[in-house]
């Protein structure tokens, strides 16, 4: 049988989308190739977020044409994911060597149309259209891959946005909210933790806004919904999403739960009190702010002002002081005055985040954004860039060394990507601890004691490691 490689770009919910390919093609006999230079199908799941990544996937598959297709004629090669949606057809115009395109409504049709190619029944294949209930099909996951058992796992719940923040391609490349049924994810869930997973983290482009579309249609709370009177009232005491996370926490063998990405307009109340009520739900949470500044959030189309956010802040660590809040941010949105940049300033002071992921705002194309007077001149951007990222460092210095002498809780997922020598385990409020371990330790729930900090990183001794 064929072996497949696939280089995934972006966010998490592309990872697991490329995860997902890749368990549905080894179920129907494929192999995992260890790099694209000795696979027989490589696929590049591409991210439209910035136009940075767009140009990078198609870099690449530029390269793959001149080099491995040259040398190995019969290698397919396919885009898959939101650069693939927003661009289609267009693609194999612009490079003839590309065989398959396939929407972010297709990844379920992969081994389908890969077979249609091999057998030469096809030569080239574009699917880019909607399709009814596929939110449901990225289901399947590679637990052993390099032979080690993963300690966590990704679970899609929902796919899409109707947010329409205006610098997003989001809502383009990926559609309307659709949501799975609650039974339809604690199956996938347990089935996981059957399989040894501990953690697991629930996905979703807006994880707040899970359940809210479509209810009447597609979406049921449970396989049996109770009358409709008596759903509405439950629905008004709690967001489907906290059902959905108070039915995960059930799974006996779960030992963790997160989630990501919510958004601040749907944090309610009852997602702030599920920190407290359910103990698997870990204290970390990653809420996208975007920006300080009231003026350019509306302009953002974001539905929140710096007020609300930061009242779920204060209410987050009401319930969990321990909390670990991590965030991202757009710098240089078309309009974003210095003031405005200062607002984002003080409000990463006043929060006091974990982490920021800091992004340069990218003009996409067919997003009003794109189209607003007052653009920010690159050298502001990468200036604004360059400061925000140190107050940050200089922030999470400080939070990370607030560990040292401590003890703390991890989850160990195994040995550490960037130095195979050293064990990696994962706090409960989201930071990597490293620690001289080794496979035994590999899944178990443990303390250490962190002596020293690196970046965005904790050290822990393995001298006082307790095993549950
Ligand atoms: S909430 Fe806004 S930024 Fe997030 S996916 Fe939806 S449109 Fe994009």
């Amino acid at each position: 049988m064929p072996s497949v490689f696939i280089k995934t770009y972006g966010c998490q919910m592309n990872e697991r989308d490329s995860e997902a390919v890749a368990a549905q093609l080894v179920a129907k006999g494929y192999t995992l190739a260890p790099s694209e230079r000795v696979a027989d199908v490589v696929l590049l799941n591409t991210c439209s977020v910035r136009d940075a990544a767009e140009q990078k996937a198609i870099g690449k598959m530029q390269n793959l044409a001149a080099d491995v297709r040259k040398n190995r004629p019969e290698v397919i090669l396919g885009f898959m994911g939101c650069m693939a949606q927003s661009r289609g057809q267009s693609l194999i115009d612009k490079l003839p060597d590309v065989d398959l395109v396939l929407g972010t409504q297709k990844f379920h049709r992969a081994a389908e149309y890969l077979d249609e190619l091999f057998a030469g029944r096809r030569d080239k294949i574009v699917d880019v259209t909607e399709e009814e209930a596929s939110e449901a099909k990225i289901r399947e996951h590679v637990l052993n891959g390099g032979g080690a058992q993963a300690v966590t796992a990704f679970v899609s719940i929902m796919q899409g946005c109707n947010q329409y923040c205006t610098f997003c391609i989001v809502p383009y490349t990926r559609g309307e909210e659709r949501s799975r049924t609650i039974p339809d994810i604690v199956a996938e869930c347990r089935e996981l933790v059957a399989r040894g997973v501990r953690e697991i983290t629930l996905l979703g482009q807006i994880v707040t806004s899970y359940g809210k579309r479509g209810w009447s249609s597609s979406f049921s709370l449970s396989e049996n919904p109770p009358p409709p009177d008596t759903l509405k009232r439950e629905l008004q005491r709690k967001s489907p999403f906290v059902q959905l996370l108070e039915a995960v926490h059930e799974i006996d063998g779960l030992e963790r739960i997160r989630f990501t990405s919510p958004h601040p307009k749907g944090y309610g109340d009852d997602l702030v009190e599920a920190y407290a009520a359910l103990p698997k739900l870990v204290e970390s949470a990653h809420i996208p702010v975007q920006s300080g500044s009231d003026r350019v959030l509306k302009l953002m189309h974001r539905g929140y002002t710096r007020e609300r956010f930061l009242g779920i802040i204060q209410k987050l660590r009401r319930v969990q002081p321990g909390m670990g809040i991590t965030t991202d941010i757009i710098v240089g949105f078309p309009g974003e005055t210095e003031a405005d940049f200062d607002e984002t300033l003080s409000l990463a002071r006043e929060v006091g985040f974990d982490n920021a992921y800091i992004f340069k705002y990218s003009q996409r194309k067919d997003t009003p954004a794109a189209a607003m007077p007052d653009q920010v001149p690159q050298e502001v951007i990468e200036a604004r860039h360059a400061r925000l990222l140190l107050l940050i460092n200089e922030i999470a210095g400080h939070k990370y060394e607030q560990h040292i002498g401590g003890r703390t809780q991890i989850l160990v997922e195994g040995p550490s990507r960037t130095n195979a020598a050293r064990f990696m385990g994962r706090t409960r409020s989201n930071k990597i601890v490293l620690f001289d371990g080794s496979e035994r330790h590999r899944g178990q729930l443990m303390d250490v004691q962190v002596t020293r900090t690196g970046s965005f990183t904790l050290y822990g001794d393995p001298a006082i490691v307790n095993l549950d």
